[in-house]
């Protein structure tokens, strides 16, 4: 393996143009005084091991980390040679951590929510309880790192109920030991989410713009609905939320910067300050919107 003089990492997935990460790691690298670079690349999606293949080229060229985006989380966790205890429970990596001895795999998704829920927005997770809708990559992401906070319950309900059946599955097989008196994870349709604290989207439905088939009094007793897809207006789940009596809404953006932190965390050792950079790339998305 060839050393650079600068540490080398990347964002793939397919598409990849949209991607902020570039962005996000070269503010944090220069709040932090790290020298690095942070690039993208298109990865085909077909055949499934030009994923492999790219991604040993560039440890073969001295890349040092990657994170991973749609389609290729499960695919990057299937790659890597260790797993961290929150992408074993995912069954899907975001972070990828290029080394002399292999491949190990992180999933930065859920503390990424965590942080912002709890940090920037002040909702404490414990005894709450909890409805994540979608059952696909971002909310297999987000399981470990919710049952760590202590939420009183936790249902996730989905259009396809054999993917959340499986994903719930999975989960509770994978879940650190969990002792008897553990939350045990509810499967619901999205039409009979239940009423929670906290209701998150995770489903991707959001980029349609129209919204979600849920039951009328899901937001009446919630505190915060937090949509994991980002814009520069309210997004139409968080407009439904809030027509439909949530107190608080907000929309993933800041979640993105934190699961961004964390995996530079994981690369570089320091923790960067997120909020001025969530900041300045929530100026930026409004003014692109505004042209
Ligand atoms: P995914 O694996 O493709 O899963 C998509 C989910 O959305 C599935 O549960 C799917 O249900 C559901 N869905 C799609 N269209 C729908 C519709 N019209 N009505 C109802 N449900 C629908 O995608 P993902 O990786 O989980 O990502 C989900 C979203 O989270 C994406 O928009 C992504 O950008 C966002 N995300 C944000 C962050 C962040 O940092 N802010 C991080 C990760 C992901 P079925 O199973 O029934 O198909």
């Amino acid at each position: 393996m060839t050393r650079t003089a600068v540490d080398r990492y990347r964002v793939v997935g397919h598409p990849i143009a949209h991607s902020r990460s570039p962005e996000i790691h070269r503010a944090f690298a220069l709040q932090t005084g790290q020298p690095l670079v942070y690039d993208r690349a298109l990865i085909p999606l077909a055949p499934p091991e030009a994923f492999d293949d790219a991604i040993r080229a560039f440890a073969a060229e001295g890349g040092r980390g990657v994170n991973v985006t749609l389609p290729f989380k499960a695919r990057a966790f299937a790659l890597a040679t260790r797993h961290s205890d929150r992408a074993r429970v995912a069954g899907a990596c975001n972070t990828l951590i290029l080394g002399p001895d292999g491949i190990a795999g992180d999933n930065t998704d859920g503390p990424g929510l965590v942080a912002d829920v709890q940090g920037r927005l002040g909702f404490g997770l414990a005894g709450r309880r909890v409805t994540v809708l979608g059952a696909g990559g971002a909310a297999r992401g987000l399981m470990l790192s919710l049952l760590q906070a202590g939420v009183a319950s936790l249902t996730v309900a989905n259009r396809s109920l054999d993917r959340v059946g499986a994903l719930v599955e999975h989960v509770e097989r994978q879940r650190p030991d969990p002792d008897a008196g553990a939350v045990r994870i509810g499967i619901a349709s999205l039409e009979q989410a239940p009423a929670a604290d906290l209701v998150i989207n995770a489903t991707s439905a959001g980029l349609l713009d129209e919204p979600l088939p849920l039951p009328p009094d899901l937001f009446r007793s919630c505190g915060l609905a937090y949509d994991c897809v980002y814009a520069a207006a309210p997004t139409a789940f968080m407009t439904q939320a809030r027509t439909g009596g949530s107190r608080a809404v907000s929309d993933g953006l800041g979640m993105l910067v934190e699961q961004a932190a964390e995996s530079f965390m994981l690369w570089r050792g320091v923790r960067p300050r997120t909020a001025p950079v969530l900041a300045a790339l929530r100026e930026s998305l409004t003014a692109a919107s505004a042209r």
